[in-house]
Formats: C-alpha cells, structure tokens, sequence
C-alpha cells in the first residue's frame, strides 16, 4: 500500500523562501515536509545584499552572528562617471539607531541558504533533495500533494500548501494566478570575477553613464566582486546568444578604468520583469517570495523579500494549526503581502531609473548632478532616516491593513501596523526581549514596576503571550512621542497591533477578536 506522509503544511522549493518559512515554522513547533528538485542548495551567489530587516529575523533565529561572521558590511558606496571618482557616500553606519544592523551586509545567496539549511539541520529537519512536485489538489480538510523523486511517486497529505517555487513557479500556475506587470527590453549581466585595478576593495563602487550602469560589489576575498550590469538600449539579442566575452567588453567599455578581469567563477544574463500576483493565496495553497513577485535588482529587494513573506506568514499558520487563531487570520497574509509587493514593484521600478534608465533628465540628473553631492546629501539625518527604512525594509509597514488597530495610537508618532522600533535599555536591544514566538506586551511606564500586572496577563494568555515592563527613558519618549505611561502589543513577527495610554482593555480586547 502507498505510503502517504501526513504533515500541517507542505513547503514547495528549498530556495531561500522556502527555508526560512521552515525555520520559521521550526520556532513555533510546526510539522512540515519541504520538498525541493535540486539536489543540494544552490551552488551560485545570486543575490548578495542582505538588510536589516532580514538580520534581525535571523536574530531571532540565533543566526545573525554567523551571516555577520560570513559576510563583508557594505562601508561605502562609490560614484564613479567617466573613469573618474565623482563622489562617495559612507554606508557603514547609515542606519545608526534605528537597527541592531544599520547598513548592508553582503552575503551571497548561496551562504544564506547554507546559514538556513544548518539551523534546519540543528533542528533535527531534512529538506527532500531531488523531489519535485507533480501535482496538487485541494478539499475543504487539506491539500494533496504528489511528488516525484528517483524512488518514485510520494502523496503527500498536509493542512495548507506553500509554494516557494521561484518565479517561474508550478504552484503559482496550479492555481491560476495571474502575474500581471511588464520586461524591460534590456539585457542583465552578472559576474562573479576577480578584478584587477587601482581601486581599493571597501566599497561598492558604481559606473554611471547616460543609459548602462555598471557596478562592482566587494565579495569576500582578495579583489574579488560581483559585477553586474546592462547592456545598453537597443542590443537587441536573446539570453542565450551573449557570450561572456562580449560582457567582458561592455564592462570594461562602460567603466573606462584601467582594469583586468579574471577568474569568473558564474556569470549569468538575464531579462528583468517587473511582475507579481493578484493574489497570494486561493484555499489552502500560498505563493511566497519569487513565486508571487519579480523586479529588478535595483535595491537587492528579492531575496529580502521573500524571507520576509514567509516571516509574515509563519505566524499566522502556526496559530491557526495549534487553534489558537481563526482561519480567517489566514488572510491577513494576503492582505499585508499583497500591498507591500505592489509598493516593491513601484520602488523598485523607480531606483532603475534612477539608475540605469535611459529618461534624458534621470540620466542628466544621475551622471552630473548626483555625484559630487551625493556624500553631503547622504550626511543629513533626515535624509539617512528617509533612505534607509526604505532599502532595509524596516520601514515597511501594515497601517492600513485590518490587523492594525488605530483606536488608541492617534497621540502617537509610531502608529498600529509599524515594526517595533529599534532602541537601548540598559545598554540592551529591546529586541534582545522579543525573541519568543508569541504576542509581546510592552508596559511603558515612569518608574513604578508592572512586574504583577504582567504575571498576571501572561498567565491568564497560557503561553501565548510575554509581558514586559519598560522604563520611559529620553530614546523612547523621542520615538514615541510621549512621557505617559503607554502599552504596546506586538504581533509576534514583532509589528505593532495596537498602542494606547489607556488601561490593558484595550489590548484585551485586540486579542478577543484575534486569539481563541
Ligand atoms: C543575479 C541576481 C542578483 C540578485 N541580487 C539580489 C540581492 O542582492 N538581494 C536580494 O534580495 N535579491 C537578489 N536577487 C533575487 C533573488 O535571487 C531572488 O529573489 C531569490 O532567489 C528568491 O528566492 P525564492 O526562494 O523565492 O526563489 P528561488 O531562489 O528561485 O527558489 C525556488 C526553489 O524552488 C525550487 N523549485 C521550483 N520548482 C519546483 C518543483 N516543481 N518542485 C520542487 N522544487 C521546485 C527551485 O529549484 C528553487 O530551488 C538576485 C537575483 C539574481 C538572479
């Protein structure tokens, strides 16, 4: 008789969407198979920028020391035009207060993965190597999955399907979901290589030109970078018709330096889209990360993204799997991920661009205006603050959407549906605080200690929930814009439900309506 595995949800696609949705579900104790048709994670660097938000999901995960150990931080971004340095702007410390992690790290795809793959591993889990989907269907009572592998055909029987497929995805197809957007007619190169030139190795060093950019990012390793970069409008050819000696010339070509190339250890072209679903779920099935949204590189957003939506949806899978939660939270996921990829499209489309497209002011603006100024733009606070919420993704936010509560947050300058912001207590994170898979209760108070209200809460929520008591110092009243006595109720991906300065009803009945 077939044997049929029986689990709560089936992952499809081990890439790095897939993994991070199984270690999320590892965190709240989910059962799950994933299954992936390549037999090992991926041998090519791929993406390479890692932000904030990402590292302080893998805090959480007890994995940010070892990307930091792995990676190199991003310190500078320089602007080169004409084969000249026309400007410089310093990246190490962009994001200072606002993240434990306040710049870029640049970790290839290939060790996020691996980071990934190891917790998984640590966690007693095994990805399904060489297995790949079928087929599926779906019923009122759970999904049925067929995958393939060298042994044969396996059914998989599980309560909810995720589809981490990548962008050309089968789940994506399998259940009809348009992926509506545009190409742009311009061919992609990237090359991981070994540069020779008079340049030193500590920063991300871009070529700006009327309509190519051509840009090197350090990798770890002595000269070695990741160049990446278009081929100029109107090289009209197919993927497969460059050889790699022709990106060869268009770099050396576009970034009129004095430079050598060698050791290419990947190269790959690409045509850009610029695409994402209507929907991210029908039923019981999900697309997350690639499967639901393409956009161009501009802004290292993809990789980000994607560890992002399975953070998203993590949380409400488990608490509706253990019945803590409501099917209908289920759609929040939807909701929140759907609006965030359509403000990804629209940003990303933007930084292009900006830079690299071939719009007669944007170029004039990109390649003499910019450059010299760029550093001392860079230098003001406001512009830091505006800047690096958006690249990161801590500035991402759910306001508008049905799990922010604004009833209370009127008097406030963080409002219901913002991430947590980042401060010190003691010297400490206050994230250090919110690492446990549950609603977080913050009690901000000037003195008197909350320690019996919180026992008293955290007992009523049977593990459900964590309670803290937290001093008004001089960082919080600036963040929150009040010296009252307030609460803050975090969802456990660490967004604000709700806040307010009245008494816990408040909070209380936020949880009624979402917690069983
Ligand atoms: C050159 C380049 C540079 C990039 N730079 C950046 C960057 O700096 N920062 C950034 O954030 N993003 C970057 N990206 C984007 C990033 O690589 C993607 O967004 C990311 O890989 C998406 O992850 P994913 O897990 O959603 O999809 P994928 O990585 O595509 O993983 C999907 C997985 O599903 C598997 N799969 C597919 N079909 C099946 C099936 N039927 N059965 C079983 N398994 C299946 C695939 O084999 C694959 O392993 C870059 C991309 C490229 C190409």
């Amino acid at each position: 008789m077939e044997k049929i595995i029986e689990t709560d949800v089936a992952i499809i696609g081990a890439g790095p969407t897939g993994l991070s949705l199984a270690c999320q579900l590892v965190r709240y104790g989910v059962d799950f198979v994933i299954v992936e048709k390549n037999e090992a994670i991926t041998p090519y660097s791929k993406a390479l920028g890692v932000h904030a938000r990402t590292l302080e999901i893998y805090e959480q995960l007890g994995v940010a020391g070892k990307a930091l150990e792995r990676g190199e931080v991003a310190k500078k971004f320089r602007l080169l035009e004409g084969g000249e340095v026309r400007g410089e702007i310093h990246l190490a410390d962009i994001g200072k207060n606002l993240s434990p992690y306040p710049f870029m790290l640049i970790l290839e795809q290939s060790k996020n993965e691996q980071l990934l793959y190891e917790y998984l591993q640590g966690h007693g889990k095994e990805v399904l190597w060489s297995t790949e989907l079928e087929s599926f269907s779906q019923d009122a009572e759970g999904v049925r999955v067929m995958v393939k592998n060298a042994e044969g055909y396996k059914t998989i029987r599980a309560k909810y399907l995720a589809g981490c497929d990548g962008a050309r995805s089968p789940v994506r197809h399998a259940l009809g979901l348009s992926f509506e957007g545009s190409t742009f007619e311009r061919i992609f190169y990237v090359a991981d290589a070994q540069v020779d030139w008079a340049l030193p190795h500590d920063a991300l060093q871009v070529c700006l030109a009327r309509d190519v950019f051509t840009a090197f990012f350090p990798m770890k390793g002595e000269k070695r970078y990741r160049i990446v970069g278009t081929f100029p409008e109107g090289v009209d050819k197919d993927e497969g018709d460059v050889v790699y000696e022709e990106i060869e010339e268009q770099i050396k070509r576009e970034a009129k330096l004095e430079l050598e190339i060698s050791d290419v250890q990947w190269f790959s072209l690409y045509k850009v889209h610029t695409r994402r679903v209507n929907k991210f779920s029908e039923g019981r099935c999900f697309v997350a990360g690639d499967a639901a949204h393409i956009h161009s590189p501009a802004g290292a957003q993809g990789m980000n993204t994607g560890i992002q939506d399975a953070y998203n949806l993590a949380w409400k899978l488990a608490f509706v799997l253990k019945g803590r939660a409501d099917e209908k939270l289920l759609e929040t996921y939807n909701e929140e991920r759907v609006e965030n990829a359509q403000r990804l499209l629209e940003t990303t489309d933007r930084m292009f661009e900006l830079g690299a497209g071939s719009n007669w002011l944007m170029s004039f603006i990109r390649t003499t205006i910019f450059p010299p100024v760029a550093g001392f733009l860079v230098s003001f606070d406001i512009v830091k603050r505006t800047i690096f919420p958006l690249i990161s993704q801590i500035g991402i936010n759910y306001r508008d959407n049905s799990l922010s509560d604004h009833s209370g947050d009127e008097d406030f300058d963080v409002r219901a549906g913002d991430r947590m912001p980042y401060f010190l207590i003691d010297g400490e994170s206050i994230y250090d605080r919110l690492r446990e898979p549950k609603f977080h209760l913050l009690l901000f108070s000037n003195g008197e200690s909350d320690a019996a209200v919180c026992g008293k809460l955290e007992r009523a929520y049977d593990g459900l929930l964590d309670c803290h008591a937290v001093p008004i110092t001089a960082r919080v009243k600036e963040i929150f814009g009040t010296s009252e006595a307030f609460n803050v109720l975090l969802r456990p991906d660490n967004y604000i439900g709700f806040i307010s300065k009245d008494s816990v009803d408040g909070v209380k009945e936020y949880l009624r309506r979402f917690i069983k």
